[in-house]
Order: structure tokens, then sequence, then C-alpha cells
């Protein structure tokens, strides 16, 4: 099965389970001042998720393309991508958490065929200070579930994940995480404004095991471990409880949110640690290997870079994106650069937009016809930037190296700016592969100039309006 199939198994599955299937919102949020980009499926629907009636029911479902410019630095690794679809299910106050986890059970063990025995879940382990009882209800339904399919269940408490990184799960099947499990918008349990909706989640998990644990990321390995033996492919949140002035109440509706990666589920139906591989990507990395000479194998992380950041970046065009300085423009222009730069490491240096654009274009003229349509646009605000860019690289990266030996000051990286275009970031991922040095009070000093810049330009506008 390809990634096309995985996604049209998971709306046919909704839709027999009487989901709506709604069309994809757009990865730019229309009525959403606080937040750049479409970052899950859950996003478009808050409002409905807080109350209000949604005209198609109370049963939802769809693939969300999301884009997470947070994850812009966890891009390298084989299962981050800033662009990726996220299939999705709610419900509206309809089903709950036992109908939610043998539907996950149903969709990736009966549907999509995936071995139950390399699923790992985890649960709300409860929280003492908030009076909040652990989730055995959920850790019930999975250890049936497993033990329907004959496979041993074994319960772990892990507590943090710093403690979770100490003792390891020792193969356990069912881990109780503490916060960890707990879902709310925001930064922590303790921020939530009152009101907020918040509640429990429980995790699926995929272990590829033979890939060793790396004790750089704990002494033992767990689920939620970062090492790479286990990817998460999909979490049901299920929002219960609304913060109070003290603590928590129950929610009078309770609503069921299911979020999994599309690409990730896919490597899993695949049986590949490598989200590259599957067929939305795959392709991408074999035309860049026409284009440069060079092999996956031996740039694997280059490859990634420019397959991810080519592939988000004709995402945000075809939603009407432009390059620009600020906001969702910055984003893409630090995609577009950042490919470009990682481009040219692979020998790439020429038509790597028009190279590049017809290959994810075709990957998606059925899903999404809207990509082959504004084809055109999109080579040509994509390419734009890159006639801009080129321009400037090579000088940039030639004077770049004028520095070897010497102290990198915030007036470089803002003179950098200013005369070959090189974003920030860019500059100072530049000063580490180097191995230049940077002069501590760089923020500053920057910080500085671009405010002076600011205000220089202000007092030019307030004279031509004079
Ligand atoms: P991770 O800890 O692996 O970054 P997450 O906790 O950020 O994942 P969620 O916010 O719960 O993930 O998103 C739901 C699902 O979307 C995840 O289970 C995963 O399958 C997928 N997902 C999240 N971030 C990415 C990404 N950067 N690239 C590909 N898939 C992702
Ligand atoms: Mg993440």
């Amino acid at each position: 099965m390809d990634t096309d199939q995985v996604r049209a198994t998971f709306l046919e599955f909704q839709r027999e389970r009487g989901h709506a299937i709604l069309e994809r919102a757009s990865l730019v949020p229309h009525d959403d001042p606080t937040t750049l980009f479409t970052g899950s499926g859950m996003q478009p629907l808050l409002a409905y998720l807080e109350g209000a009636d949604h005209p198609d029911g109370p049963r939802l479902a769809d693939s969300q393309p999301c884009l997470r410019s947070r994850d812009i630095e966890d891009v390298g690794d084989d299962r981050h991508t800033t662009f990726f679809e996220m299939l999705g299910n709610w419900s509206l106050g309809d089903y709950g958490k036992e109908e939610q986890l043998r539907s996950v059970w149903e969709l990736l063990v009966v549907r999509l065929g995936l071995d139950p025995s390399r699923l790992y879940v985890s649960c709300f382990g409860g929280d003492k200070e908030y009076g909040l009882p652990r989730d055995d209800e959920s850790a019930a339904v999975w250890g049936e579930l497993f033990g329907a399919a004959g496979i041993d269940a074994p319960v772990a408490d892990l507590g943090t994940l710093a403690r979770a990184g100490e003792v390891g799960s020792d193969g356990a099947r069912i881990c109780f995480y503490g916060r960890k499990n707990w879902w709310c918008r925001g930064d922590s349990m303790d921020a939530m404004p009152i009101g907020d909706p918040g509640g429990t989640d429980s995790e699926m998990f995929y272990l590829f095991a033979d890939i060793p644990h790396d004790p750089a990321y704990g002494a033992h390995c767990h689920p939620n471990c970062d090492c790479g033996r286990y990817i998460e492919i999909g979490n049901s949140d299920f929002m219960s409880y609304q913060r109070t002035a003290d603590g928590f109440a129950p929610l009078p509706r309770h609503n069921v949110d299911f979020g999994g990666g599309l690409e990730r589920t896919a490597a899993a139906v695949i049986d590949s640690p490598d989200i590259f591989r599957t067929s939305l990507l795959w392709p991408i990395v074999q035309r860049l290997e026409e284009l440069s000479g060079a092999r996956y194998e031996d740039e694997t992380y280059a490859f990634r870079v420019v397959a991810d950041h080519l592939r988000g970046a004709t995402f945000l065009a075809v939603d009407g994106v432009v390059p620009s300085n600020k906001a969702q423009g910055y984003v893409m222009r630090r995609l577009i650069r950042r490919a470009m730069r990682t481009a040219h490491t692979l020998g790439l240096d020429e038509d790597f937009v028009g190279g590049l654009v017809p290959t994810v274009a075709a990957l998606y003229r059925a899903t999404y016809p809207e990509v082959e349509e504004r084809h055109e646009r999109v080579v040509d605000v994509l390419s734009a930037e890159e006639t801009k860019f080129r321009r400037t690289l090579d000088r940039g990266l030639a004077h770049v190296r004028t520095y070897v030996g010497q102290t990198v000051t915030g007036a470089d990286l803002f003179a950098w700016k200013d005369t070959y275009g090189f974003p920030v970031e860019l500059s100072l991922e530049e000063v580490r592969t180097e191995g230049l040095t940077l002069d501590p009070g760089w923020h500053d000093q920057l910080d500085d100039l671009v405010r002076e810049q600011r205000e220089r330009s202000r007092a030019a506008t307030k004279k031509e309006h004079l």
C-alpha cells in the first residue's frame, strides 16, 4: 500500500463509520491571527471542539496538510518534515474513548495490516497536583485488544519523560506517562487559561526493533524516547475537562480528537523507519538524485532537507503565499533559501525549481488538483525567489568564507542579510558549518541594528506623507 492508498483507506474507513469527510483547509489559517500556519487537523475545527455545532454533524474526518515551521531544525532525521498530512477524526460529543481506541486498532491492524506485535501505546498516568486520576479505562481497552490478538501486554508506570529515560519501559506494551499524555493548547497544563479545554490522550507507536537504542537520549529506551526505535504514529485526545480557577472540572460535552501522521503511518505500512522512503517523498528524492548525480545513501541529510522544504514551499505557493520578509512569506523564503543552499552542497545549482516542482505537482495531481491547476503560478513564484537568491548565494558563501579565523559580529550578520539576502538563520548555520567564531554579543548587536533600520524607514515614510 502506498501513501495515497493509506489516505484513501483511512477516509473510507471513517466514512463507513458515519463521518463526514471534510475538504482540506488552507495552510494559512483565515481567521486565526495567533498562528501563521495550520499545524494540525484539529486547528481549523477548534470552534466546533469548543462547542459550536458543525454543519456536517458530530462525526468528522479529513486528511489535513500541515506546516510546522518549528520543526524545521528536526528535518534531517528519519521522521520529521515541516510539511506533512495529518489524518484526523473527530467526535463532537458523540462516541467516546472506547469506540475511538477500538477504531484506531481496527484501522491500523485490520485495514492497514500492521503487525500488532509491533504496536505500543501510552496513556495518562494521573496527576497528583490536580487530583486527576490515571486513565485506567484506556489501558483496559488496549489490554483487551492486545489480549484478543494473543499478544502479551505488560504495563509500566513511567512518570515524567526524564524518569522514563532513566528506568526505561523494558518492552512494556502499555506505558503510563504523566503530563506527556495530557492534551491542551499552549505550553503546559499550568499555563492553561480558565475555561480552556484539555484532557488525557493516548498515543500509538510502532517499533523498529532493528534500530539499537541510543543512550544519548537516556539510559534506557521507552516509546517516547527520541532515539528512533519507536515512532509515534498517532494520538487520540479526549477533551473532557475544562480548566477552572483551582483545577479542572468535567466538560459538559466530551469530544474525541485523533491526529495521525499520514507519512509516518505509510512508513509503518511499508515497514520503513524512514518516512522519506514513502511514496509522496521518495520520487522527489529520486528526481534529486537524477538532477544532482549525488546519492541519497551518501547525502541523506541534504536530500531530506531539500525534498521536504521544496514540497512545503510548493504547497505554500499553492495556498497563495509569496516569499517576503515577514510572517508566512518569511518562512517560505527561509524554506526556499535553505533548500537552495543545501542543494548547492549536492552540486545542484541550476534550475532547481523547474527541475523539482513538476515532480511534486505530479505526486498530488489526483488528491489535490489545485496543485496542478496553479502549477504555473507556483513555478513563477518559486523561480522568482530562486533567481533572486541565486545571484547572491555564491557571492555570499564566498564572502562568509573570508571570515575563517575572524570573529563574526551582529553587524556582520546584519550586513550579510542586507547585502546578500542571507537570512540570519542561514548565516548562523554557515557559521556553524564553517567553524567560524561568533561574537557572544551578536544577538544584541543585531537587534540594535534592526531597530535602527526600522526607525530610519519609519522616518522616511513619514516624510513621504508630509
Ligand atoms: P513528535 O514528538 O514525533 O514530534 P508530536 O507530538 O509533535 O510528534 P502531534 O502534535 O501529536 O505530534 O501530531 C500528531 C501526529 O502527526 C504525530 O503522531 C505524528 O504522526 C505526526 N507528526 C507530527 N509532527 C510531524 C512532523 N514534523 N513530520 C511528520 N509527521 C509529524
Ligand atoms: Mg513534534
